[in-house]
């Protein structure tokens, strides 16, 4: 079975948190959430929500595959 697809969008300037569901690691279901983008799997697309924490662990791991990505293209050059 190969993964699944995934495109996430993340906006520079969060707007304003709802309580609800994280949708990332913590596992809270009545937390502040902010809406972190757009989820596509396939043929099925939602609405990604997260609590500030697991939205700064998601952005750390992004910037870090980046930062990574950005050295291998260095070093093939
Ligand atoms: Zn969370």
């Amino acid at each position: 079975m190969t993964a699944p697809a995934m495109t996430l969008g993340i906006p520079a300037e969060p707007g304003q948190p709802v309580t609800g569901m994280c949708w990332l690691w913590c596992g809270g279901t009545a937390v502040p959430v902010w809406w972190a983008g757009h989820v596509r799997i396939g043929a099925a697309a939602a609405g990604l929500w997260a609590c500030q924490g697991c939205l700064q662990h998601l952005a750390r791991m992004v910037r870090a595959a980046d930062d990574a990505a950005e050295r291998a293209r260095r070093l093939a050059t």
